[in-house]
C-alpha cells in the first residue's frame, strides 16, 4: 500500500456526525479530480475533510486537497455530473435571493452593493459603456448599472435560474441561462466591465470560465471575481472541517490571492487591485456548524449564528469584517481587479 493510498482509505471512512447518519440523505456518486486547476500537478496532500453542514443533501465525506507544486485547494473527488441536482436542491436557489432575508439586510446590502461597484468602476479608466454580471441572480447589479446611465441593451446577465431571468428580459436587460463555457451571444472584446461574485469557486473548470471571460473583455476592459479567502482568520481558525466557505461539497475550488492572481495572469489579465471583502455568512455558518456538529450538539445555539435567522448577528459579523478590512487584516472573501491590457 502506498503513503497516498493509506490516507485514502483514512478519509473516506470518516464518521457523518450523528444528525446526518441519522439522516435519510444518500450516499452519492463522485468523480476523480487528479489535477490542480491552477498548476496541473497531480501532486497534493490532504487540507481538510468535511460533511454537507448546511444542507445536508448526501451523507458523503468530502475532502479538500492542497497541490504540493503551487498550494491551490480543490474539492478531489467531488459529486458528479449526474448528482447535481441532489446537492442542489429546487431550494437551494432561493436562498441566494435578497428576497429571503429580512428587510433590513437588503437595505444594507443596497448600499454595501453601491460602494462595491463604486470600488470596481474606479479601476475602469473611462465611463463603462457595457456590462456583465455572470450570476446574476435576481439582478440587482444589473439594475445598479442601468441605474448608472448605460443602456440595458448593452447589460447581460448569465444564471442558470431560468426562473430568475423572465422578469429581468422584460425590462429589457440581455440575460441568458447558460454556463459562461456555453455562452456564445456575447461578442469578444465587447464588454467594459464583467463581474462575477461569488461563483468561480462551484464551477468545474475554473482556467476555462475566466479564459472565456478575458476574450469578451474590450482592451481596458476590467474583469472583477469575488471569491472566499483561504487566508481569512476564519478559514484558519475553521480550517479542519467548519469553515463556512468550505460550503461542502458545493464549492469545488478554493483559492488564495496568489493563485487566483496567477490563474488571471495565465489568461492574459493583469490584476490591478485586491480588495477585502466581508464576509458575515462564513463566520456565522461555522459557528454555526460547530455549535451544532461538534461533541455534544447545541442546535438551539446554532440557530443563532444561521444567517438567514438572526439579523442582529448577521450584521455584527459585517461590522466586524469590515473593520478588520479597513485595517488591512486579511477577511472571509477576497475581490480581485484584473485588466485587460490595451485602451490606451
Ligand atoms: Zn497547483
Amino acid at each position: 500500500m502506498t503513503a497516498s493510498s493509506i490516507e485514502a482509505a483514512d478519509w473516506r471512512s470518516t464518521r457523518p456526525p450523528a444528525e446526518l447518519e441519522a439522516s435519510s440523505a444518500p450516499e452519492i456518486a463522485v468523480e476523480e479530480v487528479p489535477l490542480c486547476a491552477v498548476c496541473g500537478s497531480d501532486r497534493f496532500a490532504s487540507h481538510a475533510v468535511a460533511f454537507d453542514y448546511e444542507l445536508q443533501t448526501c451523507r458523503n465525506p468530502w475532502r479538500f486537497v492542497h497541490c504540493n507544486a503551487c498550494g491551490h485547494v480543490r474539492l478531489h473527488p467531488r459529486p458528479a455530473v449526474s448528482t447535481l441536482s441532489v446537492i442542489y436542491p429546487p431550494t437551494y436557489y432561493s436562498y441566494h435571493y435578497e428576497t429571503d432575508i429580512h428587510p433590513i439586510a437588503v437595505r444594507a446590502k443596497a448600499i454595501l452593493d453601491r460602494s462595491k461597484l463604486r470600488g470596481i468602476l474606479s479601476a475602469l479608466e473611462r465611463p463603462p459603456q457595457s456590462y456583465c454580471d455572470v450570476g446574476c441572480g435576481s439582478g440587482r447589479f444589473l439594475r445598479q448599472m442601468a441605474g448608472l446611465g448605460i443602456p440595458r441593451s448593452n447589460i447581460h446577465g448569465l444564471e442558470l435560474d431560468a426562473a430568475v431571468l423572465e422578469p429581468l428580459a422584460k425590462e429589457g436587460f440581455r440575460v441568458f441561462a447558460e454556463r459562461v463555457e456555453d455562452c456564445r451571444e456575447i461578442p469578444d472584446g465587447s464588454l467594459d466591465l464583467v463581474t462575477m461574485f461569488h461563483v468561480i469557486e462551484h464551477v468545474a473548470d475554473p482556467g476555462a470560465v475566466i479564459e472565456r471571460i478575458a476574450g469578451w473583455l474590450a482592451p481596458g476592459g476590467v474583469f472583477a471575481i469575488e471569491t472566499p479567502n483561504l487566508d481569512g482568520l476564519d478559514a484558519r481558525l475553521f480550517a479542519r472541517t467548519y469553515w463556512g466557505g468550505y460550503h461542502v461539497p458545493r464549492h469545488w475550488n478554493l483559492f488564495r490571492p496568489e493563485t487566483l492572481g496567477r490563474m488571471l495572469r495565465d489568461r492574459g489579465l493583469e490584476v490591478v487591485a485586491m480588495r477585502q471583502q466581508t464576509g458575515h455568512s462564513f463566520w456565522m455558518y461555522s459557528l454555526h456548524h460547530w455549535l451544532r456538529f461538534e461533541g455534544h450538539p447545541h442546535p438551539g445555539l446554532a440557530r443563532w449564528f444561521d444567517p438567514f435567522q438572526s439579523v442582529a448577528i448577521l450584521a455584527s459579523f459585517t461590522a466586524f469584517d469590515r473593520l478588520r478590512a479597513l485595517l488591512g487584516m486579511r477577511t472571509s472573501a477576497m475581490l480581485l481587479l484584473a485588466r485587460r491590457p490595451g485602451g490606451g
